[in-house]
């Protein structure tokens, strides 16, 4: 049984107060916060090992190269890759999918072509493939959800056509705390010859992913939402995919040789990390990973999944509380948004900051899902394993305090 009480005190940020009250930080879908074994490891790297990696061979670039040779490995066994050259380096989720856009599509999207994604993609997996369309000529389209805000897999059937050559899908939406069913798109894309690219960000932070099953052909996430350091992430990529496309971008680390007029590439996943990379940023999500193993991914999910079957129901029982996608907490990931009947979701956000809770308001970065939902803005909170009742018990109170400081129902 794991002691959740325990697992906080590894997160020193939880216990201080913010405008006099009991922080509840309920704003793990933008950035989770980083615990103090990850906080130690990073500072290792920096007190003892840090140099340039893979051109030293001193004794701290063979250091520094092998943590950060061993992060890739971590990463590999942790969404089970078949291969440690299939896990590729970025700076986040968003630089993944962009790298996906700009190269494989580069080679395999004309016009007349069709990729297909949801309406609840965060525009980092939206825009790329919109302006990817654009340029050339291929058609965009969008799979439906259905009236409880899941990915519609009917609809999807009648969008993925042998046209398609991408279908693009978040695999936990950052909205509507929805779980794609991605196992079963893959294999339609699948069907129709296209591949399939899958956003994690929402996903491998919360609950265990693997690829191989999943069947996905490219898959990105970032390590912030997942106790790490900012400004690293991973695409993982099926290797013969990979090893078939352009570089993203070009510079030191990515050639295998360079002659005045030409030049050979390295081969994946090196051929897609050109320059410095951020090598302590790998290390702090190898150690990212190995705390969330220490817990179990299905505890972490276990214990998300109780804190939302509490905070879900009595959202919905709240009056002037409407909830976006599914009311049944089983089909809930952490990840849940609401709006107050008359209140714009910043005026919220603010007033639940006053009581120390803080949540998120705004589009969300998925402004046509908003359009879809009939709104233009949502609160939401998102919670993670290190979240407990009391944070449920201040959010529902902060939600009361607003409504009556903002005489909510009485006008
Ligand atoms: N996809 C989803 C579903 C997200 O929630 C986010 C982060 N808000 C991203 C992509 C982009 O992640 P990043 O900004 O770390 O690249």
């Amino acid at each position: 049984m794991t002691e959740w009480d325990d697992v906080r005190q590894d997160f020193p940020i939880l216990k201080q107060r913010v405008n006099g009250e009991r922080l509840a930080y309920l704003d793990n879908a933008a950035t989770t916060q980083r615990p103090t074994p990850v906080l130690k490891d990073l500072m290792n790297f920096y007190q003892h090992d840090n140099a340039n990696v893979h051109r030293g061979v001193h004794t701290l670039a063979v250091r520094a190269t092998n943590e950060y040779e061993n992060a890739r490995q971590t990463v590999q066994h942790f969404i089970n890759a078949a291969d440690e050259r299939e896990i590729i380096f970025t700076r986040g989720a968003t630089e993944g999918l962009n790298l996906v856009a700009a190269t494989y599509s580069r080679q395999h999207i004309h016009e007349g072509d069709e990729i297909v994604v949801s309406i609840a993609e965060h525009h980092s997996n939206l825009v790329p493939w919109q302006q990817l369309a654009i340029a050339t000529g291929a058609c965009l389209k969008y799979i439906d959800l259905t009236t409880t805000g899941e990915l519609d897999l009917a609809a999807a059937e009648k969008q993925i056509t042998d046209r398609t050559k991408i279908v693009a899908v978040t695999h936990a939406s950052n909205v509507l705390g929805t779980i794609t069913p991605l196992q079963q798109l893959a294999a339609l894309a699948h069907q129709h010859g296209a591949v399939i690219v899958a956003d994690g960000a929402q996903a491998v932070p919360h609950f265990a992913v693997d690829v191989q099953q999943l069947g996905v052909d490219f898959y990105a996430f970032s390590g912030h939402k997942m106790l790490s350091g900012m400004g690293i992430g991973v695409l993982y990529g099926r290797y013969d995919l990979l090893a078939a496309m352009p570089p993203y971008q070009f510079g030191g680390e990515m050639i295998s040789s360079v002659q005045r007029q030409s030049t050979t590439f390295a081969e994946p996943p090196y051929k897609f990390e050109a320059g410095t990379p951020n090598v302590a940023g790998a290390i702090s999500l190898a150690s990212a990973i190995h705390y969330l193993q220490g817990l179990g991914m299905a505890e972490v999910e276990r214990h998300e999944r109780e804190l939302v079957a509490t905070a879900l129901p009595r959202l919905l029982a709240e009056d002037h509380v409407t909830v976006y996608g599914p009311h049944d907490p089983a089909k809930h990931t952490g990840v849940i948004a609401f709006n107050i009947t008359g209140l714009h979701p910043h005026d919220v956000a603010t007033a639940l900051d006053m009581e120390g809770v803080a949540v998120r308001a705004g589009h969300h970065c998925a402004q046509p899902l908003m359009d879809y939902l009939g709104v233009t803005a949502t609160a939401r909170a998102s919670f993670y394993f290190y979240n407990n009742q009391q944070d449920v018990d201040q959010l529902i109170h902060a939600i009361r305090e607003t409504k009556e400081f903002f005489h909510v129902g009485s006008i």
